[in-house]
């Protein structure tokens, strides 16, 4: 398999969310600016797309991509001109109606959109009233069909409706009602959480801690050079794999960037993280730039890597620390 050449894009319209949901391995939020992508810089990202060999398919997401639904409509349309397979992921905070919910996605299909996905975990339940996961699928299946709609987690349904639906509910609840070491098997394990983005530091109770040395053995070239789902940002940033806050390069650039990747030219911090994983970003750090590691410990490697690149950022200068937003919205 090619280097940086994932089967699955998702086009950033925005990092503005309604929840800022504690596992976001972006750091989505409420925080973010408002303004979304342009619809020029929206046409260059779809056109890109087809710089593969292979086009892989895109979704619309954000943040949350309701909050800029004549966009996202327009860049359903786009895809499809360009012939791109295209799909969307959504969060249904914005879902209070069901009859603009139909309205909504049956405009979306008519468009050309191919399918759905709704977002539905207790996660999302903390920010979001179950009531609109449930009128979002609901919606979506009257008008897309069940072989078009994914619910990202299906297992979770009947547990985000064991509490009031018509309010959000803490991960607290859960704690409360189950223990800490169920919740966490069910939470931490059944959702398959990583430890970017905010997760090592609002989830990371539920889980042992380990020190840094203990991810001495793990790079990431895997999941940096050969991820199957990436993104593409607002802002020109390629980011590979679920490793939100760290650009692998600018996807305006592409046809160079995937020259430079195949024959093994990287930013330095990439090629750290490729060859080293986030225990050698963690030793350059202490060593040159006076990080010191979480006396606590890690939820995970990622959670390593996040805190070492947020003390990077304050404290050196490299171009891969993007978008800066992602580190002004822990
Ligand atoms: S996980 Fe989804 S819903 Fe939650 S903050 Fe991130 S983008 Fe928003
Ligand atoms: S440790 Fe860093 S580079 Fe490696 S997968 Fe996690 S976030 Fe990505």
């Amino acid at each position: 398999m090619n280097v940086l050449s994932p089967r699955d894009i998702g086009i950033i319209l925005s990092y503005r969310c309604h929840s800022a949901c504690k596992h976001c391995l972006y750091n989505c939020g409420p925080g973010w600016e408002k303004e979304p992508i342009s619809l020029q810089t929206l046409r260059e990202a779809l056109e890109a797309v087809t710089i593969w060999p292979r086009t892989p398919q895109v979704h619309f997401t954000g943040g949350e991509p309701f909050l800029h639904y004549p966009l996202l409509l327009e860049g359903v349309r786009l895809a499809r001109e360009l012939g791109i397979p295209r799909y969307l992921e959504t969060s249904a905070g914005w879902c209070i109606d069901h009859a603009e919910a139909v309205e909504r996605f049956q405009a979306l299909l008519d468009a050309g959109l191919q399918a759905v996905l709704i977002s539905c975990s207790p996660f999302h339940a903390e920010r979001i009233p179950p009531a609109r996961t449930l009128r979002a699928l609901r919606a979506a299946l009257e008008v897309f069909g069940e072989d078009r709609v994914t619910l990202y987690l299906p297992e979770y349904l009947e547990l985000i409706q064991l509490f009031d639906v018509d309010r959000p509910t803490p991960i607290s609840e859960y704690v409360e009602r189950f223990g800490q070491e169920a919740t966490h098997r069910f939470l931490w394990q059944g959702y398959g959480i990583i430890s970017g983005g905010r997760s090592g530091y609002e989830l990371g109770h539920l889980v042992p801690r380990f020190p840094a040395h203990s991810f001495a053995d793990d790079d990431c070239r895997l999941d940096l050079l050969f991820a199957h789902h990436s993104h593409f940002d607002l802002y020109g940033n390629f980011i590979s794999g679920f490793c939100g806050g760290l650009t692998a390069g600018d996807w305006h650039e592409l046809p160079q960037l995937l020259v430079d990747f195949s024959e093994g030219r990287y930013p330095p911090l990439i090629e750290m993280l490729v060859e080293r994983g986030p225990y050698g970003l963690c030793e350059m750090a202490e060593e040159r730039y006076g990080y010191r590691p979480l006396p606590e410990g890690y939820a995970g490697k990622c959670h390593l890597c996040v805190d070492a690149r947020r003390h990077l950022l304050n404290n050196a200068q490299f171009e891969e620390l993007r978008p800066t937003g992602f580190y002004d919205n822990f």
